[in-house]
């Protein structure tokens, strides 16, 4: 009996034992598969801590799957090729997206809203467009997002943000209030078909000539620019700031006085670097006193590039604006190497740095080629009550009667799943035939 009794305690201590190991294995388990709170930024280079796991990021951001800390910034380029359209780089731009939620764009160049599009953020978001200046690769791309943003449903107007010039017609208001003028057509009938809050653009100019001046200031991030040195009066350099960090973006600019002075100590700087002379004879179809501008008067070759960088001691520095394959990408490396060894990135469209006040970490972005626009939380208004249509009797009597009809079945599907009898168009139609 007494036997049997030391037995049944060893049993049940036995069990206990087992089930608290098993137990505190299985929770430790979980706490190393669940997402931590986002305290700090947590991209790259974290460890796996169970085998069950995740590797955290070390080589790739996958959009829309990483938050931010309050206190990070994550940039995008979104373009950083020529104003030469090529498939693989779009032109000039940059996307930060800030820990309190902000999204700002910085220069919408031709081609950039492909890159934009696949990193999966709502266009309510996409509404905020900074610009350095008016050349069509750094803002060619306002109207994919202007009105590509209307069609996937974004709610709400456009801001641009920009430079005045020496004249008003050489200015950013001059600039848009044209290019809208130029869209007429497709404003008027997106506004009759859609609705026609989000085709609207407020404008914020700003005067070029003021030094590291304040043109934006919200939700704890400030954006100041100063002027450039490019092709006319006009162009600036911006410097963003938020949670004691400082960015910078030259756009397009030889080398001058106010960068040196204003994005000097800063924590990252994006400057446009130029291939060298010879590159433009051999590859840029370019006459050789041409080639020798290009790069060096117009714009910034690799050595000022590092002069500059030698000299302001940025945390991070990023090339951008030039083609960078493998025939290009080390010869401007090497130019820039004869005059500058800190940290370098030679930026390529969807690289991307996450950055905070401890660490600034590059890696590539790996977005789909075929995306959809993400809904977001809020919904575009409906059509303007009263607005006169912009299509003429003449034109809407060739309808052709026989084919609209064709597609009555599903039409009439769709009436009846969403509750649209009340909205059914066909019946002012004098070729509608309903199903019987
Ligand atoms: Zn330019
Ligand atoms: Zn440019």
């Amino acid at each position: 009996m007494k036997r049997k009794l030391t037995i049944l305690v060893i049993g049940i201590f036995t069990l206990i034992a087992l089930t608290v190991t098993y137990t505190a294995g299985w929770l430790k388990g979980q706490a190393g598969q669940g997402t931590a709170l986002v305290k700090e930024a947590q991209a790259a280079g974290g460890k796996v801590t169970s085998a069950t796991g995740t590797a955290p990021d070390r080589y790739v951001y996958y959009p829309g799957t990483e938050k931010l800390a309050k206190d990070e910034v994550r940039v995008i380029a979104c373009g950083t090729g020529m104003p030469d359209q090529r498939r693989g780089q779009a032109s000039a731009c940059f996307l930060f997206e800030f820990g309190n939620g902000e999204k700002l764009i910085f220069d919408l160049g031709t081609g950039a809203m492909r890159n934009i599009s696949s990193l999966m953020i709502p266009y309510q978001y996409l509404t905020k467009v900074f610009l350095s200046h008016l050349h069509t690769d750094h803002w060619g791309g306002l109207s994919s997002l202007w009105a590509g943003g209307w069609t996937a449903g974004r709610p709400v107007p456009l801001e641009v943000w920009g430079p005045s010039g020496q004249t008003p017609e050489m200015g950013t208001k001059y600039a848009v209030e044209h290019f809208l003028k130029a869209n007429n057509w497709d404003y008027q009938t997106r506004a009759f078909k859609i609705t026609p809050v989000p085709g609207q653009i407020k404008v914020h100019e700003f005067d070029y000539k003021g030094e590291n001046a304040v043109v934006y200031q919200e939700n704890g991030i400030t954006v100041r620019s100063w002027p450039a040195i490019h092709a006319g009066d006009g162009p600036v350099s911006f410097a963003i700031e938020y949670a004691g960090l400082k960015m910078v973006f030259s756009g397009d600019t030889t080398p001058n006085k106010w960068f040196v002075k204003y994005a000097r100590d800063a924590d990252f700087v994006i400057h446009e670097v130029f291939p060298p002379p010879e590159i433009w004879v051999a590859w840029g179809n370019q006459p050789p006193q041409l080639g020798w501008r290009a790069c060096c008067e117009f714009h910034t070759s690799g050595q000022s590039f590092g002069k500059v960088m030698s000299e302001i001691k940025p945390r991070h520095a990023v090339g951008y604006h030039f083609f960078n394959e493998e025939a290009t990408r080390y010869v401007i490396y090497d130019s820039i190497r004869e005059t500058y060894d800190g940290p370098l990135s030679m930026a390529t469209d969807m690289m991307m740095w996450n950055i905070t006040k401890d660490k600034i970490i590059e890696r590539m972005a790996v977005a789909p080629d075929k995306s959809w626009a993400v809904p977001g939380t809020m919904r575009q208004p409906p059509p303007e009550k009263g607005r006169e249509p912009v299509m003429s009797e003449f034109i809407k009597s060739g309808e052709w009667g026989p084919a609209f009809n064709a597609q009555n079945k599903v039409l009439d599907e769709h009436s009846k799943k969403y509750n649209l009898q009340d909205q059914d168009w066909r019946k002012q139609k004098p070729w509608y035939k309903p199903t019987k």
